[in-house]
């Protein structure tokens, strides 16, 4: 057995330059996370090499009563997590989960209502580069002059529109979203409530944020965000009924998938079992924590969070009428070994790739173990840099001491 060191240094070399940069480089992209080890040795195992078209019990091929204790293992302890009845792991994706709903209860051409991009809803919420944008008529909705979910225009879009489904979910908002609210417009007008929880799902797992499952026909997520997995998509609901079970079923396979990824789906299941236990519920509280005193901290130095706060693991820093732009602040905190991402905040006057932003999270951080202190620590170097982005000499003093930082807090060890 060689290893890839062995056989392909150009790719090893890479692959252990990633690794030392995970371990260097403090980690803030609020859709990042560390898998465990035990979740990537499952992801790295032989279940890769089998092929199991179907559901547990019901394959299209042989030899595959292993792989199928997984996944039941992975869709009961799903459906625990999220006191949900019905639970599809199969979905190769976030993305691939959302597709899925879309195929599944609506028509190409039918109308829709999600969040926009630019007011930090997800590409596949109606985006208009994003096939949910393409193949059917998106409307989008947005937050006010304070950041917040306009619930009023949502309602008043809705009834203008009559969508036959409203999205709700987001990947850079910091506020609770009302589901309950989603919902009773969605009644008002006939329409599918579809929640995305992707950013929230192990806030939601760990019951430090509301969950979305009560009130939605459908709920996907991401498994590889907050809640710690590997890279992938589920779909639960809750009480759904038999008529969209069955319709969520068929359209993940045969509708839209081959092979389920059996390797992904042990470590799924792996990653659920680690979530059922009291020290995730120890760590979201943490995670949550932690961002405040970032947004605390961020506002003791003079900047703008959208929404003024957060009451999750993200915040979206508002850099408009500054000389410096997301961009700028993107590459100047990556000097320092800080990794963050430019994004769009609402009535951002830049371009997209520019952007006035930038949305900072807490759960990789968390997970290495930093506490409030920590954290306040680190956001006293962000400002610093923040301040003078083009000072090599205050960049370098920041890099010194987040490297330390991180070695305090190995992630692998
Ligand atoms: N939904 C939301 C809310 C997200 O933030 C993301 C990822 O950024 C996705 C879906 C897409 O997930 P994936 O990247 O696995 O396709």
């Amino acid at each position: 057995h060689e290893t890839i060191a062995g056989y392909d240094n150009e790719l090893a070399q890479a692959m252990a330059d990633e690794a030392r940069r995970q371990e260097d480089h403090v980690e803030l992209i609020a859709s990042e996370n560390y898998a465990s080890p035990r979740v990537m040795e499952a992801q790295g195992s032989v279940l890769t090499n089998k092929y199991a078209e179907g559901y547990p019990g019901k394959r299209y091929y042989g030899g595959c009563e292993f792989v199928d204790i997984a996944e039941k293992l992975a869709i009961e302890r799903l459906k625990q997590l999220f006191d949900a009845t019905y639970a599809n792991v199969q979905p190769h994706s976030g993305s691939q989960a959302n597709q899925a709903v879309y195929l599944a209860l609506l028509n190409p051409g039918d109308t829709i209502l999600g969040m926009s991009l630019a007011h930090g809803g997800h590409l596949t919420h109606g985006a208009k580069v994003n096939v949910s944008g393409k193949l059917f008529n998106a409307i989008q909705y947005g937050v006010n002059e304070n950041g917040l979910v306009d619930y009023d225009e949502v309602e008043r879009l809705a009834l203008e529109h009559k969508p036959k489904m409203i999205v709700a979910g987001f990947s850079a908002y910091s506020q609770v979203m009302d589901w309950a609210r989603f919902r009773a417009i969605a009644d008002k007008v006939g329409a599918y409530l579809f929640v995305d929880m992707a950013h929230v799902a192990g806030l939601i797992a760990a019951g430090v944020y509301p969950s979305p499952l009560p009130h939605a026909h459908v709920v996907t997520s991401t498994t590889h965000k907050t809640l710690r997995g590997p890279r992938g998509g589920i779909i639960v609901a809750k009480d759904a009924g038999e008529e969209i079970e069955k319709k969520l079923q068929s359209i993940v396979f045969p509708g839209i998938q081959g092979g389920p990824l059996m390797h992904v789906i042990a470590a799924k299941a792996l990653a659920f079992k680690e979530a059922l236990e009291p020290a995730f519920k120890t760590y979201q509280e943490q995670v949550v924590k932690n961002a405040k005193a970032m947004a605390k901290t961020l506002m003791e130095r003079g900047y703008k969070i959208v929404s003024g706060g957060t009451e999750n693991h993200l915040m979206l820093v508002d850099l408009i009428g500054r000389d410096v732009t997301g961009k700028d602040a993107e590459e100047a905190l990556g000097k320092a070994h800080i990794t963050v991402n430019k994004n769009a905040v609402p009535n951002d006057p830049r371009k997209p790739f520019v952007t006035s932003g930038l949305r900072v999270g807490t759960p990789a951080i968390t997970t290495r173990g930093y506490q409030e202190a920590d954290v306040v620590e680190l956001t006293h170097w962000i400002c610093d840099v923040l301040d003078a982005p083009n000072d090599d000499a205050v960049i370098a003093k920041v890099r010194e001491k987040v490297t330390a930082q991180c070695h305090k807090f190995p992630v692998y060890g």
